[in-house]
């Protein structure tokens, strides 16, 4: 499963064009690599307390398959946010596809270009009352005590089921290093526990005699994947792994280098294995109005899912591609064919002044009008510069999701069950469906 996070469907539609015109080309008739998959259909994103969804609750839609409460992970709506009474009583709390694939004797993993610890990833394998409980200090900020809601990296290294996943690859050293230590980066850690996660996962597959290896660069991620351990943690950055653009193309691996690497370790369980790749930061660009930034980040996930395509058989992997929810980036006005998508309108608003074919409905990308005219972004000093952030409508500090669906892409064994338009929430159980899952819905064995 492929999550490009906040990734709307104007955005499939800009970054396929940009994608095209970079190649030289007009660019619209382009196609992002998932945009070829036999099956589209469309996820209705809503979360139970909240029109708009966040990546949270929407998380545990498309991956425990309920639909929860803001802010939430792998927990029922009977768990409020902040609730941590609530979240630590069993009887609310949920398995994700990757524990229904692990039972079954498959494998699994989870890739990101966030902290492995961030709200998308985090719904394959924790279970807690608010996504910002990254570490043992989140949780305590919070007035709880992590010995009752442990902190997500936490859950990740000692909880079923992140203790068995095989591959976790991704940014977030701070979550699991204490604040006297810092990373391979000289980055400080996060922890108030005074533990060393990294360390405590290398004892935990030590202390079960399995073999593994962690890696922080590049390299040694690629020397790791020629012939992968049992277990491969990768912690590329302190934070999250930068911007595609802004990374650098020695130290950080790109998404499609983590994907092949997580697909070459976990397609030797003939049983086969759930993979849980996300292009996280699609969405943090357009938090920043920085168009450019989020249509490049979805490109980079269009060449993840090549990747895929290449090392998977069609007839016996499904591949499916979606996003969690979306953004209020607007493609807007009349530019000829082939207009360059990153620059202003062939048109000009009524009060005369450029707009942006791509711009905002809100974010922190709005100016002040002068007067009855807007100001002219085009003549910003840094305007186009990849930093430069589109016009917005709305003040905010930072630019909102959308509340429209979005789409679905499937390819693979029974790829046709993801024609419609459905509740996210259904999504892991037409996986579960089309893997034939001993957990799937009775209704679809057949
Ligand atoms: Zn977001």
């Amino acid at each position: 499963m492929f999550l490009g996070d906040g990734m709307s469907v104007p955005t499939l539609a800009a970054a396929r064009t940009l994608r095209g015109q970079r190649a030289g080309a007009a660019g619209e008739e382009a196609q992002l690599a998932f945009e070829a998959f036999p099956t589209v259909g469309l996820a209705k994103t809503y979360c139970v307390d909240s029109q708009i969804a966040d990546s949270a609750c929407t998380s545990t839609a498309y991956l425990c398959g309920a639909k929860a409460n803001l802010g939430t992970l792998g927990v029922s709506a009977a768990v409020p946010r902040y609730d941590c009474a609530a979240a630590a009583d069993t009887q609310h709390q949920l398995d994700s596809i990757a524990v229904w694939a692990l039972e079954d004797g498959r494998d699994a993993g989870i890739v990101t270009t966030t902290r492995v610890t961030h709200a998308s990833p985090a719904g394959a394998y924790s279970r807690s009352a608010d996504r910002d409980w990254e570490s043992d200090a989140g949780v305590r900020a919070a007035g709880h005590d992590p010995h009752t809601c442990p902190d997500i990296a936490h859950q990740l290294v000692h909880s079923y089921p992140g203790t068995h996943f095989k591959v976790i690859l991704g940014g977030g050293r701070r979550e699991f290093l204490p604040v006297d230590a810092v990373d391979e980066d000289g980055a400080p850690g996060l922890r108030a526990d005074g533990r060393d996660l990294i360390r405590e996962w290398r004892a935990d597959k030590a202390a079960r005699n399995l073999t593994h290896q962690y890696v922080w660069n590049r390299n040694r991620l690629l020397a790791a994947a020629a012939d992968p351990p049992d277990y491969l943690l990768g912690l590329f950055e302190g934070s999250h792994m930068r911007y595609h653009l802004q990374a650098d193309p020695i130290a950080d691996p790109t998404l499609a280098e983590m994907t092949e690497a997580a697909i070459r370790a976990l397609d030797r369980n003939d049983r086969g294995f759930f993979l849980f790749v996300e292009g996280g930061r699609i969405d943090h660009a357009h938090h920043e109005n920085r168009v450019e930034l989020a249509l490049d980040e979805t490109v980079e996930l269009s060449a993840a899912v090549q990747r895929a395509v290449e090392l998977l058989d069609e007839e016996d992997s499904l591949i499916v591609v979606t996003s969690d929810h979306a953004h209020v980036m607007a493609f807007s006005g009349y530019t000829r064919r082939g207009g360059d998508v990153l620059g202003p309108s062939d048109d000009v608003g009524d009060d005369g002044v450029p707009y942006m074919t791509l711009s905002y409905a809100n974010g922190p990308g709005h100016r002040p009008s002068q007067g009855d005219r807007r100001q002219d972004v085009t003549a910003d000093p840094d305007f186009r510069s990849v930093e430069w952030r589109s016009h917005a409508e709305v003040p905010l500090q930072s630019e909102t999701h959308g509340g429209e669906d979005v789409a679905v892409f499937a390819r693979g064994p029974r790829h046709a069950l993801f024609a419609g338009l459905y509740e996210q929430s259904r999504l892991p159980h037409l996986m579960a469906c089309a893997a034939g899952l001993s957990r799937a819905p009775a209704l679809c064995r057949d």
